[in-house]
């Protein structure tokens, strides 16, 4: 298996973020990224993907979309549409059709900050997801860096000190979004989580104060979503997308939050009686299954099943788990950072089942 690590939504010129293309795949390289996805508000800009060198580095830019009614008020429900390979915002004013055309397209879906509280201070309404009798989304973002950010302004003086201290804003993706994910592996569902900057590096102006908040490349060291390929890339865009898509379709992946020490070598499996599941995978129970967890280093870690947790670990490296128990099994492992524990690495699922 081969890691790859990927940021993803974020937004450039063609909407309302502060950098170019060009720019923006500058600082992945500068970051060390494998992959960036873009997703321009309501803009499909194709002609940009690709691959981006400089100085023998190179980073795969691929251009998705986050289409959102903007007739709607408050609007909410965005949706991230990866790997469609057209426009499609013109069908945004109906969830359900869009995401069935995206389906047609071969592409994901992935609702978008799912949990958006407002910020009223600072005008900022609330975009969570309500739509929720849709079917057929590939998954959620389950943890929006900018989310959590307007989640902490509660005043003038917080946000100039976040603006100030941006490493001691990320905590972990919202309870309730976790909720509404365990509630929908409960009910059955396959729920891919990925973690997304939604990066825009707006400029702030508090009084005499002016800052670019939170610059690509902050992010692109921060809430990544890492994703496991069988073979290594290899170096030609259309194929490397598509290898990248295919994992992130399968939950082959996990949010980590790469800013207090990198979430590389991660790792979720489970054996079972002749087959090995991968997070992500679907894996029969016959005469039991084993869960095995690697981590990056020794730190707190539990295993969830169905929204329960089932088994702690503290200051442990490796983890074992034997199940006879059907349920979608998930991972969240923590860390501590700038005096406080923090989310790290939030798993897919292993979905175990009985086999009939
Ligand atoms: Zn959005
Ligand atoms: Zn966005």
């Amino acid at each position: 298996m081969h890691e790859l690590v990927i940021n993803l939504h974020m937004h450039t010129t063609y909407s309302d973020g502060r950098s170019t293309h060009a720019e923006i795949a500058r600082a992945a390289i500068k970051a060390g990224l494998d992959a960036v996805i873009v997703t321009d508000h309501n803009v499909w800009v194709g002609d940009f993907e690709g691959y981006y060198n400089e100085e023998g580095r190179q980073v795969l830019l691929m251009v998705g979309e986050e289409v959102h009614d903007q007739a709607r008020q408050p609007q909410k429900n965005h949706l991230l549409v990866l790997g469609a390979q057209r426009e499609l915002s013109h069908l945004a004013w109906d969830p359900q059709r869009l995401l069935d055309s995206v389906r047609q397209a071969q592409g994901l879906a992935f609702l978008a900050h799912p949990v958006d509280p407002a910020a009223p201070n600072f005008g900022e309404g609330d975009l969570s997801w309500v739509d929720w009798d849709i079917t057929g989304f590939t998954g959620i973002e389950l943890w929006n860096a900018m989310s959590e950010f307007k989640s902490l302004l509660k005043s003038k003086l917080h946000a100039i000190y976040y603006a100030f201290n941006p490493r001691r804003i990320a905590r972990g993706p919202f309870q309730q979004t976790l909720e509404k994910w365990d509630q929908l592996l409960t009910d059955e569902q396959r729920v891919v989580a990925i973690g997304g900057s939604d990066a825009h590096a707006m400029s702030a102006h508090m009084g005499p104060l002016h800052r670019i908040l939170f610059p690509y490349e902050f992010h692109f060291h921060a809430i990544n979503t890492h994703i496991l390929i069988p073979e290594p890339l290899i170096g030609e865009a259309k194929t490397d997308s598509r290898i990248i898509l295919d994992a992130l379709g399968r939950g082959h992946a996990f949010v980590g939050y790469d800013l207090p020490e990198s979430t590389n070598g991660f790792l979720f499996t489970a054996q079972g009686f002749d087959k090995k599941a991968l997070m992500g995978d679907v894996i029969d129970i016959r005469e039991g299954v084993t869960l095995q967890i690697r981590l990056p280093r020794r730190t707190e870690c539990r295993l969830i099943r169905n929204g329960q947790p089932v088994q702690k670990w503290e200051n442990r490296e490796t983890c074992m788990y034997i199940t006879g128990e059907p349920g979608a099994y998930r991972v969240e492992v923590f860390i501590d950072y700038l005096g406080r524990r923090r989310g790290w690495i939030y798993s897919n699922p292993i979905y175990v089942r009985k086999k009939i």
